[in-house]
């Protein structure tokens, strides 16, 4: 579960990590007041007014911006609000910008990014760092790898003080200020262990330039995201209630609703499967005869045949969508089912794509019944002998559409 950054700062704020002042809203007008309330409350005098959206690289698409008054912030704000916004990480089409922050501008003398993440291969949580912020830390890997800090920690005893003091050292901070680096890579070891995160990131981390207060700058959290285990999350309530479904892909909340695991890809032939390792492999086999799947959808064990149709609904909704191929093996989920919501989703939405359909397992030969008799109704539909020939006779009618 993804949530937004003003979220992610609260609880970076309740875990002690100095983050700027701000206000987050969802109307122009109020980012006005907030820039006013920033401004009599801290005596901000440059804001930022940042989109808050479930993606990053929002600086890229001019989702966030430095504004030096109130009416500046406003109008800021009205143009950011009502237009979707798109980044490198949106897709062409961007993103719905319902709330914005304004946040208290920083001077930054240097960026740094920290991040926790699962290290899959240690099997453990490990803290990356990198003295070049600022940027997507994939970016940087490319580029530069050897700019980049790992240091892999204890998932019981959280990263230790004298590791984020190695890591601080290393990212270059001076002496003074080794402590107030290391306390904040502590505490977001603390964070993202406590709320069973599975990626939690500063970027970036700033230094500001010194100044009569902190004659060596201070160190502030200017951007966070964390994500979240799914399957944590029923520990969490509190963290369940920030999810935003208004940022989900609306097929993918659709499905989600329907209790069928759905991701849309960018190819054109939709599959219906049932279980995740068999909607993989239907996927590689798609691809091996030169075809691209336009989704991943596996309706599970147990689906119902409501469920079954809404996954027919889901994939047929979708225009890039040329040619279906259902591939089920029936265990606890029954081929016959499935071989219902097929008649059922023809007569609802109708196949006007080739639909290849490969049963086997558990009721087979009710299902060929039940499809041979709908045969003359479905006039797109061919039945698959195996896997193969299923992929083979999918992307053959796939390329003459
Ligand atoms: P994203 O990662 O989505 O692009 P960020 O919040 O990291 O968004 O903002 C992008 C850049 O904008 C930062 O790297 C920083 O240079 C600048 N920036 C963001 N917030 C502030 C702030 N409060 N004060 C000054 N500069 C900021
Ligand atoms: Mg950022």
């Amino acid at each position: 579960m993804k949530i937004h950054e003003y979220q992610a700062r609260e609880l970076l704020k309740q875990y002690g990590v100095p983050v700027p002042p701000a206000i987050v809203v969802a109307r122009a007008e109020d980012a006005r007041a907030a820039f006013e309330t920033l401004a009599a409350e801290h005596g901000v005098t440059l804001a930022v007014v940042k989109a808050q959206v479930h993606a990053g690289g929002r600086g890229k698409g001019g989702g966030v911006k430095l504004v030096k008054s109130a009416a500046e912030a406003e109008q800021v704000a009205e143009r950011i609000l009502n237009n979707p916004l798109v980044t490198p990480q949106t897709g062409p089409a961007g993103v719905y910008v319902a709330e914005v922050l304004v946040a208290a501008g920083v001077d930054i003398d240097h960026e740094f990014y920290v991040g926790i993440a699962v290290d899959r291969a240690a099997g453990c949580p490990v803290l990356i760092a990198s003295c070049e912020g600022g940027v997507e830390i994939e970016q940087v890997a490319a580029a530069d790898p050897e700019a980049i800090e790992r240091e892999t920690f204890c998932a019981f005893g959280g990263l230790q003080q004298y590791q984020a003091r190695k890591i601080a050292f290393r990212l270059g901070f001076a002496a003074p200020l080794i402590a107030q680096a290391a306390s904040i890579m502590q505490r977001l070891s603390k964070l993202f262990l406590e709320t069973d995160a599975s990626l939690a990131e500063i970027n970036p981390l700033v230094l500001t330039p010194a100044d009569h207060d902190h004659p060596h700058g201070r160190v502030v959290a200017i951007d966070a995201k964390i994500n979240f285990d799914d399957n944590a999350l029923f520990r969490h309530e509190k963290i369940q209630s920030l999810d935003d479904t208004s940022q989900h892909d609306a097929a993918e909340r659709r499905a989600d609703e329907a209790g069928l695991s759905y991701i849309k890809l960018d190819g054109n032939i939709g599959c219906l499967v049932n279980g995740a390792g068999l909607a993989m492999a239907t996927m590689d086999l798609i691809k091996l005869h030169g075809g691209e799947p336009a989704n991943f959808l596996d309706v599970g064990g147990s689906a119902s045949e409501e469920a079954v149709t809404e996954a027919f609904r889901i994939i047929l909704e979708d225009e890039n969508v040329k040619g279906v191929l259902v591939n089920i093996f029936g265990g606890i989920m029954r081929c016959d089912v499935i071989a219902r919501a097929i008649v059922q989703a023809a007569k609802l939405v109708g196949f006007e794509v080739p639909l290849v359909v490969r049963l086997e397992g558990t009721n087979v030969e009710q299902a060929r019944q039940i499809l041979q008799t709908a045969q003359s109704d479905i006039p797109s539909m061919q039945i698959g002998t195996d896997l193969t020939d299923a992929a083979r006779k999918i992307t053959a009618a796939g390329v003459q559409v």
